[in-house]
C-alpha cells in the first residue's frame, strides 16, 4: 500500500496508463506495461472509462496485473457519479479480493443522455464510504486551474478540503501547462489547512490533436511559449514529438525544482516519450 513514507526521501514519480478500447485486445497494454516497469515508478494508476455502470473489469484486471504480475504498485481510479451504494459494496470486494490497496477516488463525468445516480454526489461521497472500510490508500483529483464547473478557485479548494477532511491523503493534479497556475494554486491549498501530498500531472503534448482534445475537456491554459512551438512543429510530427518532450522536461525540472510532492505522467500508453522523459531528468528525483 502506498504510504506516506513514499514520499519521504525523493520525489515520487508516478505513470497513469488507460485500458485499451473495446475493439482492441486488452493485450496491448501489457506491452506498454513491460516497457513502463524498466522504469520502476513509484505506482501506476489505471483509468476507469467515465460512465462504466457494470465493472470496468478492464481495469480491475489491470491494476492487478501491474501489482501482481509486474511487481508495482497500483492504483486503480474509481468514479462514483453512476455507482449505488450496493454496487460500490461490491467493487470493495471485487478490489479487495484481487489485492489492490490503493484507489483514486473520482466523481467522473455524466454521460449525455445518462442520468447519475447521485448516491455518491461528489468524490468526498465516495471517499468517506471507502474510508469507512479502513484498507485503503485514498486518493483525490484537484484542479490547479480550476475544476470546470467551480464559480472560482476558493470554492473548488473548499471542496477538495472536503475530500481530504473526508479521507483523502494524496493528491494528483489535472495536466497544466503553465507551472505558475500550479505554484498558485499550491499556495492556496497549503494556506486553506490542506497539508497533504500533491502530485502535478504532466502530459507530454506530442501531437496537436491530442491537446485540443485535452484542452477541450479539461480547459488547461496555454502559454504563450507552447502556442509557440505547436504553430512551429504541428506539420512536423517527429518535431513535434522532441519539442512537446522537452517541454515537459523543463515543466518537471522547474518542478521538482521547487520542491513538488511528485510528478505523475499521463502516459497516454506511450512509453516511449515516458523513456525519453525518464531519461532526461532521473536524477532529479532523488533528494
Ligand atoms: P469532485 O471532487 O466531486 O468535484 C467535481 C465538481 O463538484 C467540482 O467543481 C467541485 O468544486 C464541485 N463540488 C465538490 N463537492 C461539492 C459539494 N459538496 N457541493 C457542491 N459542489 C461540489 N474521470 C473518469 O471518468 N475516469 C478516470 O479514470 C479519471 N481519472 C482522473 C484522474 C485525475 C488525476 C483527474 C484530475 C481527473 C480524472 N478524471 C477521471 C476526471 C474527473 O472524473 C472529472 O474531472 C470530474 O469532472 C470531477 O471529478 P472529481 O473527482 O474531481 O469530482
Amino acid at each position: 500500500m502506498i504510504t506516506k513514507s513514499l514520499f519521504y526521501d525523493h520525489t515520487v514519480f508516478s505513470f497513469e496508463i488507460f485500458p485499451p478500447k473495446r475493439t482492441a485486445p486488452i493485450n496491448t497494454v501489457y506491452h506498454t506495461l513491460e516497457s513502463l516497469r524498466e522504469l520502476c515508478p513509484d505506482f501506476i494508476s489505471v483509468t476507469y472509462g467515465a460512465g462504466g455502470s457494470a465493472i470496468n473489469s478492464a481495469t480491475l484486471q489491470i491494476a492487478t496485473d501491474i501489482n501482481q504480475k509486474y511487481g508495482v504498485e497500483s492504483v486503480a481510479h474509481l468514479p462514483c457519479l453512476y455507482l449505488s451504494r450496493k454496487q460500490a459494496v461490491q467493487r470493495v470486494k471485487e478490489l479487495t479480493e484481487s489485492g489492490i490497496e490503493n484507489i483514486l477516488a473520482l466523481r467522473g463525468d455524466a454521460v449525455p443522455n445518462k442520468r447519475p445516480l447521485r448516491d455518491f454526489a461528489h468524490a468526498s461521497d465516495l471517499i468517506a464510504f471507502l474510508k469507512g472500510f479502513d484498507k485503503f490508500h485514498i486518493m483525490a483529483a484537484c484542479y490547479p486551474e480550476v475544476h470546470p464547473e467551480a464559480p472560482d478557485m476558493d470554492t473548488d479548494i473548499q471542496h477538495l478540503k472536503e475530500k481530504t477532511d473526508a479521507g483523502a491523503s494524496h493528491l494528483i493534479s489535472q495536466l497544466f501547462l503553465d507551472n505558475s497556475c500550479f505554484y498558485t494554486f499550491l499556495q492556496k491549498v497549503r494556506a486553506d489547512g490542506i497539508t497533504v501530498p500533491v502530485e502535478a500531472g504532466i502530459m507530454p503534448v506530442i501531437n496537436k490533436k491530442q491537446i485540443q482534445h485535452m484542452v477541450s475537456l479539461c480547459g488547461a491554459s496555454l502559454p504563450e511559449k507552447f502556442r509557440t512551438m505547436m504553430d512551429r512543429y504541428e506539420d512536423n510530427p517527429e518535431a513535434m514529438r522532441d519539442a512537446g518532450i522537452a517541454y515537459a522536461v523543463d515543466q518537471i525540472v522547474d518542478l521538482i525544482a521547487h520542491g513538488v510532492d511528485g510528478i505523475h505522467l499521463y502516459t497516454m500508453n506511450n512509453p516511449l516519450v515516458a523513456h525519453k522523459i525518464h531519461e532526461a531528468t532521473k536524477t532529479l528525483f532523488q533528494h
